[in-house]
């Protein structure tokens, strides 16, 4: 990869909307054709693998104790904690229907709890959720595992880390969003900086590999001079790992966000100003951009992926580790497993009464064409790589890449005018300046979107 280069003049032209590109096709592709049967008979097929691979695991708990207005996240507020426990119970109800489906040889190498809050579950009800895990896969211990949590500081305190630490969790990341006090109070997220401060203190000695921290940036009354302050206070504390991401305003889309006073966001050109400082301050303090909206530290796991050319992406953004059978358990999770990306039903509710019913709620999906899985691989090298080498491609797929993509070079000699990247005979790479703009350059391979997908419905590059 080259090096990133800051062009704001290129990042405002080209930041338009686009998709994150966590998965390709993208979910508003997924349809209510796909159902229980077609993923059962994915997984079939999967365990048939001469080899199966390893599966990595998505929980997805989706409980909250108060609303973040710039939430656009699947959640539910509820101060009723017994809503909880009867969802942990349809959920334990689902880890054992989806292990019954696997082959119990293949290990669970990752796995990811995401929300809504995870840390709703009080600890005797993570671990009753690990144990269950444990009964019905093979979950393993021995480091090489990549089992993370998000944890909301509000809800964890040195004490409960240590216990989640001792279930079988080894990397951690933290909602933030901003320090500071104005800001939070717009987004209705009050988080002293010290809640923080104590869960990076503290990881290292419950056995925690690697902390992350989620900013996000574009929030109402950020300033450059406020966001400089958070970014200090990170420099700092210095965690493995920073993401962050830019404010997606869709209040038509996200109901949350309409608590949100649209004058009291930073216009596009503040917007790329903060985004300029977090890319100066975070390289001058040693951190290396991975791409899209995350930082490392060299010696974390990502810089080292990004280096020797093993990056990923998937639905958490960037990973060491991709390609696996996915497995999303709970409400509105996304599974990919073989050939099929599948999606539960995002109601609690219909949730609970489908596992009642002693079904999987798998509510849409999608099978992938040949087409799709060549046009994601692209996708994937660009985002992960930035680089598409045609020669290797045309052996590896049996095509004539040039022949087959001749629309879509032709629409890259723009970026290539522009600097986003280099088209050269057998090979384009994506240029310094390009680096910022990777999902502007996937999109040319994006034939969802050049078949007249609605743009508006993705969030804007920057
Ligand atoms: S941002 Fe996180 S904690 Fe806040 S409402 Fe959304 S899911 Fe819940």
């Amino acid at each position: 990869m080259n090096d990133a280069v800051f062009d704001a003049d290129l990042i405002s032209r080209y930041g338009g909307q686009g998709p994150r590109y966590t998965s390709y096709p993208t979910a508003v592709q997924f349809g209510s054709e796909f159902n229980p049967a077609d993923y059962e008979r994915e997984v079939l097929l999967s365990n048939q693998d001469p080899i199966p691979g390893p599966l990595s695991i998505y929980v997805h708990i989706p409980f909250c104790h108060s609303l973040c207005y710039y939430c656009g996240c699947s959640k539910l507020v509820t101060r009723h904690p017994e809503r909880a426990e009867s969802y942990l119970q349809k959920l334990l109800e689902e880890v054992r229907l989806q292990g019954k489906l696997f082959d119990q040889d293949r290990k669970v190498g990752q796995l990811h709890m995401g929300g809504g809050t995870p840390t709703y579950f009080d600890n005797q009800q993570l671990e009753r959720l690990m144990t269950g895990l444990s009964e019905s896969f093979q979950l393993v211990g021995d480091g090489s595992q990549e089992y993370s949590i998000e944890l909301d500081p509000r809800t964890v305190d040195a004490e409960r880390l240590h216990r989640i630490a001792d279930s079988g969790f080894n990397r951690i990341s933290l909602g933030v969003q901003d320090f500071d006090e104005q800001v939070q109070k717009a987004i209705n997220r009050v988080q002293p900086v010290e809640l923080t401060l104590a869960l990076i203190r503290e990881a290292p000695a419950t056995g925690i590999e690697s902390v992350s921290v989620d900013l996000i940036y574009g929030l109402p009354l950020q300033t450059p001079d406020s966001f400089s302050r958070t970014l200090d206070i990170m420099i700092e504390a210095r965690p493995d790992r920073l993401a962050i991401y830019s404010y997606a305003h869709m209040p038509r889309l996200f109901r949350a966000q309409r608590l949100i006073r649209s004058e009291d966001l930073p216009d596009p050109a503040m917007r790329l100003e903060i985004l300029q400082l977090i890319v100066s301050r975070l390289t001058a303090a040693g951190y290396v951009y991975i791409g899209m909206d995350h930082f490392a530290l060299p010696g974390d796991e990502l810089c080292l992926a990004m280096k020797s050319g093993c990056l990923q992406r998937n639905f958490q953004g960037y990973s060491t580790r991709a390609g696996w059978d996915l497995i999303g358990m709970g409400s509105s999770a996304i599974s990919k497993v073989g050939s099929c990306f599948s999606q539960h039903v995002k109601s609690v509710q219909q949730y609970n009464q489908s596992l009642d019913a002693g079904r999987l709620p798998v509510e849409r999906g999608l099978m992938l064409s040949a087409e799709d899985h060549l046009r994601a691989e692209l996708i994937q090298r660009i985002m992960c790589g930035g680089r598409l080498d045609y020669r290797q491609l045309d052996e590896e797929y049996s095509i004539d890449f040039r022949r087959k993509f001749a629309t879509e070079i032709a629409a890259l000699e723009k970026l290539d005018k522009d600097g986003l990247v280099e088209l050269h005979a057998d090979y384009l790479q994506v240029t310094g300046k390009g680096r910022f703009l990777l999902r502007s350059i996937a999109m040319v391979f994006d034939a969802y979107l050049q078949h007249g997908d609605n743009r508006k419905r993705f969030s804007k590059i920057v």
